[in-house]
């Protein structure tokens, strides 16, 4: 769920070699908040994400987008990105945590099993210095990641022009 430091990172299609075929060890940290918070970053949503957000917080989807998030300018379309509050703390990150944890965005859910930290051995151990979590406990199977990479397609961010 770490906030992503380059926008399209999420979109980009890989070819991967399979380096996790006796799976991953990946367990979050209690007590950790580092990806949602700590350095600037973006959570980008897609629309299913936005819809989830908005059954879960009662509001509508413009609503929303004026409360909770921003537009991120990409030159001729902008994205939209969760706020950030002064210190980069997600806006949606308080002391308990995460408060819309069962409706997180799918940038949140899937890390850091994403596409530009699965491209290849390599970008996978690099991730190990952003999150704690990576390498320890629960061993993820290669059809476990597999599934988690395959719920990334098609949940692309919301585009504005
Ligand atoms: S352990 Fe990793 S996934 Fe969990 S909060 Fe820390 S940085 Fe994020
Ligand atoms: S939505 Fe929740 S899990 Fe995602 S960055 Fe914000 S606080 Fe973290």
């Amino acid at each position: 769920m770490r906030k992503a430091s380059f926008p399209f990172s999420m979109m980009k299609e890989v070819l991967m070699r399979c380096f996790y075929e006796k799976g991953l060890a990946f367990t979050c940290v209690s007590g950790c908040n580092y990806c949602c918070s700590c350095e600037p970053g973006y959570v980008f949503l897609s629309q299913e994400d936005l819809q989830r957000l908005c059954a879960f917080t009662s509001m509508d989807e413009e609503r929303f987008i004026r409360t909770y998030c921003r537009l991120v300018n990409m030159g001729s379309f902008s994205m939209v990105s969760l706020l950030e509050k002064e210190n980069y703390d997600c806006i949606f990150l308080t002391k308990q945590g995460c408060s819309v944890y069962e409706a997180r965005p799918r940038q949140c859910r899937t890390y850091p099993f994403w596409r530009s930290v699965m491209e290849n051995e390599e970008s996978w151990e690099a991730e190990k210095a952003s999150c704690p979590g990576i390498g320890k406990g629960k061993v993820y199977s290669k059809t476990e990641i597999d599934e988690i990479l395959r719920q990334q397609t098609g949940q692309e961010p919301i585009i504005r022009l």
